[in-house]
């Protein structure tokens, strides 16, 4: 294999369930080396007139088990290997949730921030001109990621629908719902974690109300996530976003806290809260902590200072190979991303259905066959990982490899 096509990031993690899998040079190549890999320059139009180039990736990475799924991020710093990470995970997380989907991810290089929405609506439309002839409803369906919603899940809809000259929701998930979005889906996955949590904290006899929570990241799923274990009795001591934390050892009323964001940009400065770092934060005495914001919150260098004894990873990838060495060896239980975030791509999954059949079902219904999902992947984690005391990272990789592989062995001839 062309050594430039290998996801190093991945590598490392097959290394580590490569012997108990018993994997051979073909499966290593199938889990390292992505399927399809696009890098995209495209002309923009902005707003003074102006024409600037922007970079475009889409990483199809497996599809043995169904067409690929996964997002679509604005990032300045995205790159080809973070992309290649990104859908490599993907590919696990819809093995690990049981969707007939294989893993894919892709975005722009942009920082949205210094754009406006109309220049943003123009790079969205821009993009999906050259992602059009590679995805379908069949093929690969993008979605919603860092930085991106459903106003521009709309957009690129409409941009795609105009190409092949008729309509097609169900290319795209995560639209606004009057296109057919799904309802619940802008919360789903801060739900998904939740359930989750509260599995594993009744399985470990934990009390909510006596359980502290610390969420690292208040954008759309540490926001919802810190509500909903709020409204749930959950004691949700600090919160953070790029500006900087709170902390209230009593526990902060997140809604008042979400007003308090929206009148002033940020959550510090909350009245009744003592101010706190990012780095602190990660680093506070709580039962159960939520990186929801970037990649590699925990590193080597923090990782070894962290004091909570459940991770649950709402973010994707927020705990480098070497943290999680570190972190296990401390005997942190680590819920993984694959499983902590995936509520996200399972409602993405029931959007998709909805409009295959042109259904259209309530956020009742919707939360109600989240939970059933989530609480099934729970289940098969569970029967490998008694009182979740094992590696899950580990235990659901395996899991989630003898899935992808076991399609890939049913098509070769
Ligand atoms: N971007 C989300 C994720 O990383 C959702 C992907 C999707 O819905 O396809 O899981």
């Amino acid at each position: 294999m062309e050594k430039d096509n290998i996801c190093i990031d991945c590598s490392r993690h097959i290394d580590k369930v490569a012997r108990t899998l018993k994997l051979d040079q073909t499966d290593i190549d199938i889990l390292t080396v992505p399927r399809r890999m696009m890098v995209f320059s495209f002309p923009v139009k902005l707003d003074s007139g102006n024409v600037q180039y922007f970079t475009g990736y889409r990483v199809q990475f497996n599809d043995a088990r169904g067409p690929t799924k996964g997002g679509l991020r604005f990032h300045p710093e995205l790159n080809l290997e973070e992309v290649k990470r990104l859908s490599f995970l993907m590919t696990l997380k819809c093995a690990v949730a049981n969707l007939p989907y294989g893993g894919a991810k892709g975005g722009v290089v942009i920082n949205p921030h210094e754009f406006s929405r109309k220049e943003l609506e123009s790079v969205s439309r821009a993009f999906m001109r050259q992602l059009a002839e590679f995805i379908g409803p069949q093929r690969d369906i993008p979605a919603p990621d860092v930085n991106t919603n459903p106003e521009i899940m709309g957009w690129m809809l409409d941009e795609y629908e105009k190409i092949i000259g008729k309509k097609c929701p169900a290319v795209i998930t995560g639209k606004p719902i009057k296109l057919g979005g799904s309802e619940g889906r802008e919360f789903s996955t801060s739900y998904g974690g939740a359930y989750v949590l509260d599995n594993i904290i009744k399985g470990l006899s934990m009390d909510r109300e006596k359980t502290t929570v610390a969420v690292q990241g208040f954008g759309n799923v540490g926001m919802h996530i810190a509500r909903i274990l709020d409204e749930w009795g959950y004691k949700v001591v600090a919160v953070s976003d790029s500006k900087g934390g709170i902390f209230n050892e009593k526990g902060l009323n997140i809604k008042e806290v979400m007003l308090h964001k929206n009148k002033t940009g940020g959550v510090a400065g909350f009245k009744g809260s003592k101010g706190v770092s990012n780095e602190a934060l990660l680093e506070s005495k709580v039962d159960v902590l939520i990186p929801s914001a970037m990649e590699n919150a925990i590193h080597k260098n923090n990782a070894g200072k962290i004091k909570a004894k459940i991770i649950l990873e709402m973010a994707n990838g927020p705990v480098t190979t070497e943290a999680d060495d570190i972190l296990l060896k401390k005997k942190i239980r680590i819920v993984p991303d694959i499983l902590a975030n995936a509520g996200g791509v399972i409602v993405s999954y029931f959007e998709w259905v909805q409009n295959l059949k042109n259904e259209r079902w309530s956020e009742e219904e919707v939360l109600k066959k989240l939970r059933e999902k989530m609480e099934q992947a729970v289940t098969e984690l569970s029967k490998v990982c008694y009182n979740y005391n094992c590696n899950m990272r580990e235990s659901l990789y395996i899991s989630a490899i003898k899935k992808v592989l076991d399609a890939e062995r049913k098509r070769k001839v």
